[in-house]
Formats: structure tokens, sequence, C-alpha cells
């Protein structure tokens, strides 16, 4: 990638107007370009027929078409899902997951190749974070998943490799583009952006005017055993969290939901779930509850069906809404905190 040059998939509608505009273009070549990019899917300039090969010259001279290439397709045997492996410009690889769900076809996209969290259940923090992801690919796992699969994708789940709000900036961008009338125009609300809490910017995010969900990875009741499992507890406490998603609640009417993972003998005990109830009493909350996922590294058990069911109770008990996570690709590792970082 030549940084000198633009990116010009990660550019909004207005920004590649404004560009056009000052290639001393005429406006439509604009709504052309970008539907080219965002309803075509080109992988060239050369592919944009209805330009003029002047400007499809001064283009390639001028911005990057960053497109990402797809090195591996693994297919769940036990639900159809497929987890993808993608190989970025640069030679750095990333996963993507397609899930099919009754309501539609649900990307999980990857932000960030790696991880900077350190999670202690989580396998794509294992080596750190490389690189933050563009917004053009980020966008493009959706692209090329759809054209793979060759259906419409509909829903969207930011929760693969890395932190989406350490990339606020590309994620933002991403969706925005995602939801464009002209471009894939997937609703906000059946966006969701997952995040381990990082409260400047869940702030940030609820001035957006998006309608995006705002998912939170909760995964303790109190501060102390959230510390032991998730080190950015150490920077920002739970009642902080709670304020924080409060705000997002009153600014973008979407209720949070808080992710739980149940991890045997970590926080899975019935006083865990009589506090977390407690915590999230009144509160605009809906606990999505995920038995954890054992990795090689993580060496965490899963809680026991009558366990997970006992804790679910309690929860329902202290009036909280509670559903739980189907695990879907676990034969592909292609369930949460499966996602690795791979080399070529
Ligand atoms: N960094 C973001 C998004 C990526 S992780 C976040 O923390 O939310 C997506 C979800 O998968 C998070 O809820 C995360 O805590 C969860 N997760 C990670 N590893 C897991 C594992 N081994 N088993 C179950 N869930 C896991």
């Amino acid at each position: 990638m030549n940084s000198q040059k633009i990116d010009i998939k990660s550019l909004q509608y207005d920004a590649l107007q404004k560009l056009v505009a000052e290639m001393g273009q005429p406006k439509y070549r604009a709504d052309q370009i970008f539907s080219w990019l965002h309803e075509k899917y080109v992988h060239s300039f050369e592919e944009m027929t209805n330009l003029p090969e002047s400007l499809r010259q001064e283009l390639s001279e001028t911005c990057d078409l960053i497109c990402i290439t797809k090195k591996e397709v693994l297919t769940s045997a036990l639900d159809g899902t497929k987890k993808y492996l993608f190989e970025l410009s640069d030679g750095n690889l990333i996963e993507s997951v397609m899930m099919r769900y009754k309501h539609g076809n649900s990307v999980c996209v990857s932000s960030q190749v790696g991880c900077a969290m350190g999670c202690s259940f989580c396998a794509s923090t294992l080596k750190g974070c490389v690189r933050d992801l563009t917004t053009s690919e980020i966008l493009d796992q959706v692209y090329e998943i759809q054209e793979d699969i060759g259906e419409r994708v509909s829903n969207i789940v930011i929760m693969g490799m890395g932190e989406p709000l350490l990339n606020y900036d590309a994620v933002v961008g991403f969706v925005r583009i995602l939801s464009a009338e002209n471009a894939l125009h997937i609703s906000q609300r059946n966006i969701t952006i997952s995040t381990c809490g990082i409260i400047p910017a869940i702030i940030k995010l609820s001035k957006e005017q998006l309608k995006v969900t705002l998912a939170l990875s909760l995964h303790a009741p109190n501060d102390e055993i959230r510390r032991k499992i998730m080190p950015v507890a150490k920077k920002y406490s739970i009642p902080d969290l709670l304020d924080a998603c409060e705000i997002y609640f009153a600014e973008t009417g979407r209720r949070v939901t808080f992710e739980y993972c149940l991890i045997a003998g970590v926080n899975d005990r019935p006083e865990d779930a009589r506090e977390l109830a407690a915590l999230l009493k009144g509160k605009n909350a809906h606990v999505n509850l995920i038995p954890v996922n054992p990795t090689p590294e993580n060496r965490y058990q899963e809680t026991k069906e009558a366990d997970i069911a006992r804790f679910r109770k309690i929860l329902e008990d202290g009036q909280i809404t509670v559903t739980r996570r189907r695990e879907m690709g676990r034969d592909i590792s292609g369930a949460c905190g499966q996602l690795v970082r791979r080399r070529s």
C-alpha cells in the first residue's frame, strides 16, 4: 500500500464527491465510482467501464483500491457456518465468519490484526495487536463473503479479531458506508459493535447519530473477578461502564447487550448470578450468555448445562432478560474467541 495515495474505498460518499470535483469531473462520476466500489465490488479501476480511460488512469495514479484476498474457506459440517482466512495487501492475515440464521446471513468481521486487550479466554489476543484495519479492509470482508456465498448479507457483528473501539474512526466509517442507501444498505439496527468497554469511545459513539447495537463484554459481576480475566477492567470500573451504557441508551434509544461468557469455576457460581442480577436490576439490560469456547491456550472449561440453566433462572427471577448465544462453527474453530492471527 502506498501511503501517499488515497484509500478510495474508505471514502464516504460526500468525500468521494469532493475528490471527483477536485479532479474537475462532473458530479455523477462520484455516483458511478461509489457504485462500482460498494455495489459491484470491483477489484480494479479498469473494471469501471463507464468511466473515461483518462479518469481511470488518473484514479489509479492518485488512489489505491484496497482489496483483501480469500486464502482459505472452512465450512462447518454442524451448521454450515463458514470461516474465512483473508490476506491483506501487506501480507497480514485476518479471519471472518459467516453464519446462517433464520433471519438472514450474518457476518462477523475483524477490526484489527490481532488484539491488544489480553482477555485471558480469547485466542485473538495471544500475539498482541499488529495494526488497525482500514474501513476498506473491514468492508471487503463483507463484500468478499457476499460474493462467495452468492446471497445477501443482512446482519453484521463486529466481534471478530480486535477491539473495534480502539480503531474508532475506521469502524464508524465502516458502519456509515455499509448502511448507506447507495451501498449495501444494511440497516444500522442489524449492526452490532462489541467492545470490552472503552468508556470514552462509548460516550463518543453515543453521539454519532447511529442506530447500531452496542454489546458490552462484561463477563463478570464485579471488578475483582473481571480484573482476573480482562486486563481492561483495571482501567475502567464496572459502575463507570454501566453509566456509559446508560448514556448510550439515553442518546440512541438502543438497549445495550451485556455479553457474559460463562467459565467454569471463574464466574459461573449461583452467587455470581445473584450479584449480576442485582447489578443490572432496573437497567435497560439484556444479558447474552455464552459458554466459554475452550482453546488450547486458555485451558478453561465450559459451564455444565445444568449450571447454565440455574444461572439463567437466577437472572430471570431477577427480572433480567436473558438469551443464550448459539455457538456456531465450533468444528472449524470459528466460534467466539477462536479466531487467530496467523502468518503466511
Ligand atoms: N474486543 C471486542 C470484540 C471481539 S470479541 C470485545 O471484547 O467485545 C467478541 C466476543 O467474544 C466478546 O464478547 C468476547 O469476550 C468473546 N470471547 C472471546 N473469547 C471467547 C471464548 N474463548 N469463548 C467465548 N467467548 C469469547
